[in-house]
């Protein structure tokens, strides 16, 4: 995610540090970098140039003269910015006051909509609404099906055409503006809080298409408009924005396939071009992939300041309750911590979804890129097998592992005998640090999981 952006603008600040007082000309060679950072990251020309404006005039100006680390504060200055271009404020979902709120998702076809729908749907589900999905896309052939899908995963029901099943369906069949009518019906008659609408996209703005998403939203009057883009598609960005934005009147954007290796630049000019806010960013297949857009953290972790909140909220989404409760009773008890536990404490990591994802939300990351990069998820497996090949006295008394129960153990496990040293190794060390922690009453980590 905006991995070459962030490398660059790190880059630039590296030149800066420990410099005592900028001048003219150091102030203008940074700016002259993070305009090209921000060009070849597809920024939109427009954006480029009233930030690095702003950047600039502020960067003479008397706040950085004054601070003790000018490059510190230059730093500040592009984050607060950058945190500007991104829209400001964090802006949640308007829920109507009379349920159900309507949410209509448009956008062009591959952009994510149907993906999206069903990360919204479980996510909404999660903070207690009772969505209903609505298929109104009937022009991509599958397109139903794969919402049927997404919603079944998610847990979610769908309201899709689906003749002979009722008289009200057949009447909606074929027609997107009567389906959308149709499932809002439908999620009135149920108590649905929150509809979510799906509608069809092409793969180029067209007038029909913008003319069908139009009679949508004038006959569902939807409280929240998403337009979903695709963060890859670089320049054509801003103009495929504007023209939903015109087509649609859009109340929010939505970041999608932020993953990828796009330059993502694009990404950060549609909110500026069309003054909306991005409200959510998806960030891979998985119905997991997929956070509250922060513009503020969104900043950080372009500057490589890490994204320790969004970090935190993943990590206690994913968090099983009544393990970690089990874990801070152990420690209440003054248990030893065993390798059962340490497999459970792994397990638990690997709910939170993938590794390399939370770590390049660590501040520093992108120093760390490369190595982040060669990251094996399988490393969670590997350990997994180990432990599962000791006995169970081997695991609560590890001590009694022996040369030969060690190669007992790598036989057992597929893995050389050296992993299950190293394994050992680690989970001595897990020990010595929970034991640390129980004596001053803290709670317990995740330490030393990795090799
Ligand atoms: P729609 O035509 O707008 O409904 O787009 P889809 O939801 O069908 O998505 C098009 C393709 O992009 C599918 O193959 C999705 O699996 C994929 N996709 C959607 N969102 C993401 C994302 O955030 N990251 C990645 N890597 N792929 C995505």
């Amino acid at each position: 995610m905006f991995n070459s952006l962030s490398d660059r603008l790190s880059a630039t600040f590296k030149n800066l540090r420990g410099k005592g007082r900028l001048s003219e000309a150091d102030v203008d060679a940074t700016v002259r970098e993070i305009r090209r950072a921000l060009l070849d990251a597809d920024v939109a020309v427009p954006v480029v140039r009233e930030f690095t404006a702003k950047v600039r005039e502020r960067a003479l100006g008397a706040e950085v003269n004054a601070a003790l680390n000018p490059a510190q504060q230059i730093v500040k200055i592009v984050n607060e910015e950058l945190v500007e271009i991104l829209g400001g404020q964090t802006r949640r979902i308007r829920l109507a006051k009379n349920p159900p709120t309507v949410i209509m998702l448009a956008g062009l076809q591959g952009a994510g909509k149907t993906t999206l729908a069903g990360k919204l749907s479980k996510w909404l589900k999660g903070q207690g609404h009772s969505p209903l999905l609505v298929a109104a896309d009937l022009q991509r052939p599958n397109a139903v099906k794969q919402l049927q899908v997404n919603g079944e995963r998610a847990g979610v029901p769908v309201f899709a055409p689906h003749p002979g099943v009722s008289s009200e369906f057949e009447a909606a069949t074929g027609d997107p503006v009567a389906v959308a009518q149709a499932g809002l019906a439908e999620a009135r008659s149920k108590l649905h809080d929150v509809v979510i609408v799906d509608t069809a996209g092409r793969l180029g703005v067209d007038a029909e298409l913008m003319q069908q998403a139009a009679n949508i939203r004038a006959a569902i009057s939807p409280d929240e408009v998403l337009f979903v883009i695709d963060a890859m598609i670089g320049q054509d960005a801003v103009a495929t924005a504007q023209a939903f934005d015109q087509g649609v009147n859009f109340t929010g954007i939505v970041l999608s396939k932020l993953d990828g290796d796009a330059r993502g630049g694009a990404a950060l000019s549609v909110a500026t071009v069309t003054g909306k806010p991005v409200m959510f960013a998806s960030t891979g297949e998985a119905l997991d992939d997929f956070e509250v857009f922060h513009p503020d953290r969104m900043a950080s972790r372009i500057l490589d300041m890490g994204d320790v909140l969004t970090l935190i909220e993943q990590a206690q989404q994913a968090w099983d309750k009544d393990e970690a409760a089990r874990m801070a009773k152990k420690f209440a008890d003054q248990e030893d911590f065993t390798l059962d536990d340490f497999l459970a404490q792994m397990n638990q990591i690997r709910n939170m979804g993938s590794m390399k994802k939370m770590l390049m939300m660590m501040p520093g990351a992108a120093g760390m890129r490369q190595q982040l990069e060669q990251f094996d998820e399988r490393e969670i497996d590997r350990v997994e097998a180990i432990v599962r090949s000791m006995t169970p006295h081997e695991r609560v008394a590890p001590k009694i592992i022996n040369g030969s129960r060690r190669a007992r153990i790598a036989r057992g496990s597929g893995v050389h005998v050296s992993e299950v040293n190293g394994l050992l190794e680690r989970f001595g060390q897990a020990q010595k640090m929970m034991k640390k922690m129980a004596a001053g009453g803290g709670m317990p980590g995740v330490p030393g999981m990795t090799g």
